[in-house]
């Protein structure tokens, strides 16, 4: 049986705008926040079909169909879920991979186990903080005032010395595939295998899901570059995500009244730690499209404070 991955349909259905989608079908007039038309699916002569851009489903009033862009296709074609998403893959010119392809497995298989190993990381550098042996970082986590609730909030962590993560990860029997791909574990020209964070105050960063797709180091002192983050590897897409979303989300579930955007990861946490818990840090100077995308699912209104 074909199968598609979350984040393949998450792609899919971002690129479809379901009001464009839906006009194809029906004609749609603006109404305050929505769009009505006459519904397609029963007898009506009074609008009470609906479609929301912001949440980017359809309901009908009358006769209570509803749904994401997937629904809407599926049941006005007639046609399957598989094949919706077909259509709609088609209708915006992505290629489908076939499942049933050795290679895709391989891909999907790694990136599940990318996420453990990010998983077990983020855990690892957490603890590490709270050793003795973490001292400068206490010192520091002491003078920027974090408690221990936003430190756990954000599984705040500490990156020493040597390479600890690399045998915790492989006492943990992760392998060497995995550890390389989550860009978190180097190896060298004649083989030897560490740590790429070193002396870092780790800030993991989390997606809706609450995932770890990446991590963001900074230095105890002064010292250049004052952060590195995790480059672009097979579960990490730069400008895809928002540094905290996933702890707003926590704080208040379901759709944001409104949400503040700041730029770094310690603004974030510090007007967190100050009660302000709808807050998420954009890590640019410039919100990508797809970063707008996301705002605009998760909050009704977005505060700009850079
Ligand atoms: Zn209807």
């Amino acid at each position: 049986m074909v199968r598609y991955s979350d984040e393949l349909l998450d792609e899919i259905r971002m690129r479809n705008d379901i009001v464009d989608v839906v006009s194809q079908y029906v004609t749609l007039k603006r109404k305050g926040r929505n769009y009505f038309g006459v519904c397609p699916f029963h007898n009506e002569k009074s609008p009470s079909f609906s479609v929301s851009p912001d949440k980017q489903i359809f309901h009908c009033f009358g006769c209570g169909v509803g749904g994401n862009v997937f629904h809407f296709i599926s049941k006005i074609e007639n046609i399957g879920f598989i094949e919706s998403v077909q259509m709609l893959a088609e209708r915006v010119g992505m290629e489908l991979p076939n499942s049933s392809n050795a290679e895709d497995e391989k891909i999907a298989n790694l990136k599940a186990k990318v996420y453990e190993v990010n998983k077990a990381s983020a855990e690892f550098y957490h603890l590490n903080l709270y050793k003795p042996t973490s001292k400068m970082a206490q010192e520091y986590i002491k003078k920027r005032k974090l408690d221990n609730n936003t430190l756990k909030a954000f599984l705040i962590g500490y990156a020493g010395d040597g390479n600890e993560l690399f045998s915790y990860l492989k006492s943990k029997g992760f392998g060497p595939e995995e550890m390389l791909a989550s860009s978190l574990i180097g190896k060298t020209e004649s083989g030897r295998y560490y740590d790429k964070f070193k002396r870092r105050i780790m800030f993991p960063i989390q997606d809706v899901r609450n995932r770890v797709i990446a991590f963001g180091g900074r230095v105890l002192d002064d010292s250049k570059p004052k952060y590195i983050n995790s480059p672009e590897n097979i579960v990490y897409s730069k400008g895809r995500n928002l540094f905290a979303l996933n702890v707003a989300k926590r704080a208040e579930p379901g759709m944001l009244k409104r949400i503040l955007i700041v730029e770094g990861y310690m603004d974030a946490i510090s007007l967190y730690q100050r009660g302000i818990k709808n807050v998420v840090a954009s890590l640019g100077t410039a919100l990508t499209d797809a970063q707008g995308r996301l705002l605009r699912k998760n909050s009704e209104q977005v505060i700009l404070r850079v």
